[in-house]
C-alpha cells in the first residue's frame, strides 16, 4: 500500500512541488545524490575509486516531454564523459542511462529520438574509453529498450542493459541476452506495475531473481549483480563458483548512499564493486522510488518533516 502510494507520488507533479520545496528534505536528497553540478559528481567518483570502487554515473532526469530537453540531457552526458576522460576516470567510471529521459516518450519519433541521442552517448563513451548501460524504466518501455539496445549493440557491443526479476518475461530474456560479452544488470526492479507483467510479492520477487542469476551465471555474457540484498548477494557468489566465474567475469552493483560498508567489504574481498551515483537536479522521481524501497528511508523523511521549524 505505503509503496504504491509512494510510487504513484514519484509521478505526481503537485506532490512533487510540496516535496521539492520542504527545507529538510534537500539534506535527505543528499545521502542518495552526489548533488546537482557536475564538479560534485566528478569529486564525488574520485572519493569512490580512491576506495577501489567503479562508479556509473545517472545524470538524473526522466520522462522528458521536449525534444530540446533530451537533445540537453545528451549533451550534458557528452560533457560528462569528456570530464571523465580529462580527470583519469574513465577507466573506473561509465555512465547509466534513462531512455526517457532522451526522448522515448516523445509522441513524434520518440523512439527514433532517443535512439539517437543514446547513440550519441555512445560515441562519447567510446572516445572516452568506457562503457554506457541503458536503465531499465517501467514495463510499457521494456521491448522498446531492448529494441533500441539490439540496434545500438551493433555498433557498441559493449553496451550495457538492465533486466527487472519482478517482470515474469525476465527468466526468458535473460537467456535471450546471456550471449558472450552481453553485459546485463540484474535487479529487481523499482517501478509499480499491474500483477498481469509482474510478480508482486516479495518472496516471488527474490525468487525470480535467483532464477534470473542462475542463467545469467551460466550464460556466457557478463552479470552485473544490482542488490543490496545479502542473500542475492551470497547466492550471486555462490553460483559464480560454481560456474567456475572468474572475479573479472561479474560485477556487484549498488546505489550511492546504501550499505557503504558492504560495498567497501565486497571490494576488499577482490570483487568488481560498482556505485550507482546519481547527480543533476531532476532528483524527485529518483528519490520518492529510493523512499518507496525502505521504510526506514521513509521514517527517517518524515521524522524530519514532523521536526520542521
Ligand atoms: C546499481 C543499481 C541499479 C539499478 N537500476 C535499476 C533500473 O535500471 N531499473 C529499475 O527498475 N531498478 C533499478 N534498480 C533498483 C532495484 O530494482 C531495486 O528497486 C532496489 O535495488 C531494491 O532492491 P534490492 O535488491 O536492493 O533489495 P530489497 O528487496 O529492497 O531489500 C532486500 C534487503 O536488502 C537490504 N537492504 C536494502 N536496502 C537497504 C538499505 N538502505 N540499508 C541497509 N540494507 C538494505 C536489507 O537487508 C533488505 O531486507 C537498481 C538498483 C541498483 C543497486
Amino acid at each position: 500500500m505505503l509503496r504504491s502510494a509512494l510510487l504513484a507520488a514519484s509521478r505526481s507533479p503537485q506532490v512533487r512541488t510540496v516535496v521539492e520545496k520542504f527545507p529538510p528534505t534537500h539534506a535527505i536528497v543528499e545521502r542518495f545524490v552526489a548533488g546537482e553540478l557536475l564538479d560534485q559528481a566528478v569529486a564525488a567518483t574520485d572519493e569512490l575509486v580512491a576506495t577501489g570502487r567503479k562508479v556509473t554515473l545517472d545524470h538524473l532526469g526522466e520522462d522528458t516531454k521536449d525534444a530540446g530537453q533530451a537533445a540537453d540531457t545528451a549533451e550534458a552526458y557528452e560533457h560528462l564523459l569528456t570530464a571523465l576522460k580529462e580527470t583519469g576516470l574513465a577507466a573506473n567510471a561509465e555512465v547509466s542511462v534513462k531512455l526517457s529521459a532522451v526522448g522515448q516518450f516523445l509522441p513524434v519519433d520518440g523512439e527514433k529520438i532517443a535512439l539517437e541521442n543514446a547513440r550519441r552517448i555512445c560515441e562519447a563513451a567510446k572516445e572516452a574509453g568506457t562503457t554506457v548501460t541503458l536503465d531499465m524504466e517501467d514495463h510499457t518501455t521494456t521491448d522498446s529498450t531492448l529494441s533500441i539496445a539490439r540496434e545500438l549493440r551493433e555498433d557498441f557491443p559493449w553496451l550495457g542493459i538492465v533486466l527487472q526479476a519482478y517482470l515474469r518475461r525476465t527468466e526468458a530474456d535473460c537467456r535471450d541476452f546471456s550471449g558472450p560479452l552481453s553485459r546485463v544488470r540484474i535487479c529487481k526492479g523499482a517501478y509499480k506495475e499491474p500483477e498481469s507483467v509482474a510478480f508482486q510479492g516479495k518472496h516471488e520477487v527474490d525468487l525470480a531473481y535467483v532464477r534470473a542469476l542462475k542463467v545469467l551465471m551460466a550464460g556466457e555474457g557478463y552479470p552485473m549483480i544490482a542488490s543490496h540484498d545479502p542473500n542475492m548477494i551470497k547466492i550471486a557468489g555462490q553460483l559464480a563458483e560454481w560456474n567456475g566465474r572468474s572475479r573479472d567475469s561479474y560485477e556487484y552493483q549498488m546505489l550511492f548512499g546504501i550499505r557503504p560498508e558492504e560495498q567497501l567489504r565486497l571490494a576488499e574481498a577482490g570483487n568488481t564493486m560498482r556505485v550507482y551515483l546519481p547527480y543533476g537536479q531532476e532528483w524527485y522521481g529518483y528519490f520518492m522510488r529510493r523512499l518507496a524501497e525502505r521504510p526506514a528511508n521513509l521514517t527517517f523523511f518524515l521524522r524530519a518533516m514532523a521536526t520542521r521549524g
